[in-house]
């Protein structure tokens, strides 16, 4: 099993250390888990003139999944566009043809109150949304800015999904759901719009291949309001692009901290990123303070999506809740009854606890 690794830019080569500490620890325990390093990002663009340099890409293409850090820094803003390094991290998303993004939204009885919710609302969430990356009104055609009739500027875009689209979005959702709560939730606007009429109707008829799931239909407007006021109800959503963009930003403020959660996305093979869903955040890089458990988790959601290694996924999973319930907590998750501990510190005891 071969794991490209690319740290990336501000924190993200401190939190990779300790998903990579960890990683080793499954190593020692007889998990044959390969590792090779590669730059992206800005320091794609430091060490080869390209955020996302061709030796990175290659990498990429010939292992079984990726685990990446975070990307960006002030030092890359006036670069042109094409050499930013969000461009490399766009750029390996399309190469990779990832078009199943995962987003968890979990949160530990222990962390309720960084929650703007209250705590009987959102203490023991656990959800997925599974969101539709690479179609949708942000890559359908017709598009753009042009006079229109009446003489006045107007902008257009088109919502479009094909069958085979949905179809192994759809696949990969109620996948998902096999290796969890086995409940999808498949969220569209079908009473308003035809693209998701065909969404519902070839949703039906993949859900006929796996009967153990137990699937149900939610409007966006009502998704987007039953996750502030029940999100508990929900294991697995489905979703599409622009509405999976916004409640997968909402569900994951329902836990309060972008330091505790992982995101995946995946191919039709189920070769994924793995990444945190926080940047770079050069505020506190080189510090020893950022929050290292986003990405021990992506590692774990990288064992489990990728490998099928439940077990293995299981215990750095276990491991994390455990050292939350002892009490350890880097800045950003701190309280004053807690232990604050730094980033490298936070990783020792996740080691530990495995
Ligand atoms: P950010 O997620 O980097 O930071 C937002 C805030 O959260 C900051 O105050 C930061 O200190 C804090 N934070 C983030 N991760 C943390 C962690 N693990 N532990 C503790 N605190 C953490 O978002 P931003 O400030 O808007 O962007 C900074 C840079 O990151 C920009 O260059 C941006 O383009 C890039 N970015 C990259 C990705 C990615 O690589 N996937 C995603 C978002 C932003």
């Amino acid at each position: 099993m071969k794991i490209a690794v690319l740290p990336g830019d501000g924190i993200g080569p401190e939190v990779m250390d300790q998903a990579v500490k960890v990683l080793h620890a499954l190593v020692s325990d007889g998990l044959a888990l390969e590792m090779e390093f590669a730059p992206i990002g800005g320091a794609g663009y430091d060490a080869a003139g390209d955020p996302l340099p061709a030796a990175t890409l290659d990498l990429a293409r010939q292992a079984d999944a990726v685990l990446l850090g975070a990307v960006g820094g002030h030092r890359y803003d006036s670069l042109p566009r094409p050499m930013r390094p969000e461009q490399g991290l766009l750029r390996i998303r399309k190469e990779l043809n990832l078009f199943a993004n995962l987003r968890p939204a979990v949160l530990y009885p222990e962390l309720a109150g960084a929650s703007t919710l209250r705590p009987e609302v959102v203490s023991g969430l656990d959800l997925m949304i599974v969101r539709e990356l690479t179609g949708d009104l942000y890559f359908g055609q017709p598009r753009g800015i042009h006079i229109n009739a009446a003489g006045e500027r107007e902008g257009y875009n088109t919502m479009r999904y094909s069958e085979s689209e949905i179809r192994r979005v759809a696949h990969s959702g109620f996948r998902i759901a096999m290796k969890r709560g086995r409940k999808l939730c498949s969220v569209e606007k079908a009473n308003v719009l035809e693209t998701s009429e065909l969404w519902r109707e070839v949703v039906v008829e993949v859900g006929r291949e796996y009967p153990e799931v137990a699937l149900s239909h939610m409007y966006v407007d009502n998704a987007a309001m039953q996750l502030v006021r029940n999100p508990k109800q929900f294991d697995v959503m489905l979703t599409g692009n622009i509405f999976g963009d916004i409640l997968s930003d909402e569900a994951s403020m329902l836990t309060g901290s972008i330091g505790m959660l992982g995101s995946a996305s995946l191919d039709e093979h189920n070769k994924g990123m793995y990444e945190p869903i926080h940047g770079s955040a050069p505020d506190i890089a080189g510090q020893d303070i950022a929050n290292p458990l986003a990405t021990i988790l992506s590692a774990a959601m990288m064992l489990r999506y990728t490998f099928s290694l439940d077990e293995a996924a299981d215990r750095i999973e276990t491991a994390v809740r455990r050292v939350i319930a002892q009490g350890l907590r880097t800045l950003d998750i701190y309280t004053p009854d807690t232990t604050r501990v730094g980033c490298a510190a936070m990783g020792d005891a996740v080691v530990a606890a495995l």
